[in-house]
């Protein structure tokens, strides 16, 4: 996260594409992804992180994760396959961006990478720093806050661009940090594609995923990877999370019917909890970086090279 408190220049200028909440969504020509306008005040969004995301807001959130991290190491592992795949041998090490409770950071060592955390919430970065015993910055993502962190081989920010307001200056701070050929990989919610949209055609369905509360920045694949290749890094593989509109188009309709949101969150686990039972995780990775070419997927993640100098 970001504590800069300069909002990406120029003039946020576009069509609107959505208005719920009493908010809009403009599809903006100058930073080529939808986002939201007016920009709130960055001194409320850093309040947001520091105190009530891991307070109020998501009281529950680390034990939730803690409950499930048989399966979320399935997620960790089928990213942490690409990197090993992308980079030579050798070059192992990450930094997690809004790390967390720092499961990752905590995958990552235990398979062998050198591994730190950038985390704004004080009792996540606690839990990383004491529970898990693995390193943590208590910060915002700053230039000032990684100064003395060795660069490293891949920045990770898993719904980290989606909350900020100026996701340019983020990216810029991940080039900064990155070591030439490294990889930046950038996990967000994969808003506006196409079985959402198909979605709102079909069932008439107000733009259900509009959150202006926490999510600033609305991506897709085009996005995402227009905002990728300004800053500096060229997209060089996909990966899908399960794309779960899947289930309101075959008539479990989890839009009209929140309540049936667990029970298909329940059924995708269990796809990948059994593929991966049966032998076939390598199929099901395959599958889901299948899906992310294709811009779909729930959640899509993009990794892109830092550019400019040979690996
Ligand atoms: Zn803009």
């Amino acid at each position: 996260m970001s504590a800069d408190p300069r909002p990406h220049d120029g003039p946020h200028d576009g069509p609107v594409v959505a208005a719920n909440h009493g908010v809009d969504v403009i599809d903006c020509r100058h930073c080529g992804f939808r986002h939201v306008t007016p920009l709130p005040d960055p001194a409320a969004i850093d309040k947001l992180y520091t105190e009530d995301f891991y307070g109020t807001l998501h009281e529950t959130y680390i034990a939730s994760q803690r409950a499930n991290l048989d399966w979320w190491h399935l997620e960790f592992g089928a990213k942490y396959d690409l990197f090993e795949e992308l980079l030579p041998a050798g070059r192992r090490s990450l930094l997690d961006v809004g790390s967390g409770p720092g499961w990752f950071v905590q995958f990552g060592s235990k398979r062998g990478w050198s591994t730190i955390g950038v985390e704004p919430g004080p009792p996540a970065a606690a839990h990383t720093r004491d529970t898990l015993g693995e390193n943590v910055i208590n910060d915002f993502f700053t230039p000032a806050a990684v100064a003395n962190v060795k660069q490293v081989d891949v920045v990770h920010l898993h719904n980290v661009l989606e909350h900020v307001p100026d996701p340019a200056a983020l990216l810029r701070t991940a080039h900064g940090v990155l070591a030439p050929g490294g990889l930046v990989s950038v996990t967000s919610p994969n808003d506006f594609n196409p079985l959402q949209e198909a979605l709102v055609r079909q069932r008439g369905h107000a733009r259900w995923w509009i959150s202006p509360r926490e999510h600033l920045n609305y991506f897709d694949r085009e996005g995402l990877e227009g905002v990728l290749r300004r800053e500096g890094f060229e997209p060089c593989a996909h990966l899908a999370s399960f794309p779960l509109e899947l289930f309101a188009l075959m008539g479990e309709d989890y839009i009209a019917d929140p309540a049936l949101g667990k029970a298909i969150h329940g059924k995708r686990m269990a796809l990948e909890q059994e593929m991966h039972a049966a032998g076939e995780g390598a199929l099901l990775g395959r599958i889901y970086r299948a899906l992310g070419e294709l811009g779909l997927g729930r959640t899509l993640t993009v990794m892109a090279r830092r550019v400019g100098e040979s690996t």
